[in-house]
């Protein structure tokens, strides 16, 4: 009965949220737009958007799409020209290696895999990646945990876990999994424009009477 309320409680939230955020047209909505096309792509722009605003990676992978957009194509490209192009993405240089040995890989097997173990096998690919492309591009059902997915289930009481893989764990255990692919955008749409990291604006959240981080903060006055 307990566990049963606090399913229908979270999910009542995340849906409050994803109304709530509509009007202020976050920039994840426009970047998952953008690349919903081959698992490629997505995986490419996935990469690209680790630790990077969602609109310098829009135009980076626009940049690097139009010159390859095949695993071929872009492992001609050749390292140096990728690193020119995704420039100025956070970890350009790293980001630039890895995407080459990818499009290596991925001319071996034939094509990008379709779930969590191959995916992680790719290099530069880890937890979030993986989720994360295989939500966008296999819809399959996965929770990529980042900063705003990790930071908001805690401020929300939905998570205590230290690390991102518990914090996965602990919402696949709360939500059912047919919201699984909702999270993500949604929390992450929500931080980027309300819940922000610093200075949340509570003042104008829908949540603030059931929201735990709010009723601290009132409370010890931070
Ligand atoms: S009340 Fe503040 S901390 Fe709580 S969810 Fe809303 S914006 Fe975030």
């Amino acid at each position: 009965m307990g566990k049963k309320l606090k399913i229908n409680n979270s999910l009542l939230t995340l849906k409050k949220i994803e109304k709530f955020i509509i009007p202020f047209n976050p920039p994840v909505f426009t970047f998952e737009r953008s690349i919903r096309n081959t698992p490629f792509r997505i995986l490419i722009s996935v990469l690209l958007s680790s630790r990077t605003k969602d609109t310098v990676t829009k135009d980076a992978s626009k940049k690097l799409f139009s010159i390859a957009d095949t695993p071929e194509k872009m492992f001609r490209t050749g390292e140096q020209k990728i690193k020119e192009l995704i420039y100025p993405v956070g970890f350009y240089k790293r980001k630039a290696k890895n995407i080459y040995e990818i499009c290596k890989k991925l001319i071996q097997i034939k094509k990008v895999p379709d779930n969590f173990i191959e995916l992680t096998n790719l290099p530069g690919v880890g937890r979030k990646t993986a989720n994360l492309v295989l939500a966008l591009a296999f819809n399959k059902p996965s929770i990529a945990v980042d900063t705003h997915v990790f930071r908001i289930s805690k401020r929300l009481g939905w998570a205590n876990g230290e690390k991102p893989e518990i914090v996965e764990k602990e919402l696949k255990k709360m939500f059912p999994e047919i919201f699984w692919n909702k999270i993500n955008q949604t929390l992450v749409g929500f931080g980027q424009t309300v819940c922000k990291p610093q200075n949340p604006s509570c003042n104008i959240c829908i949540l603030e009477k059931e929201c735990p981080y709010y009723t601290l903060k009132r409370i010890n006055k931070i």
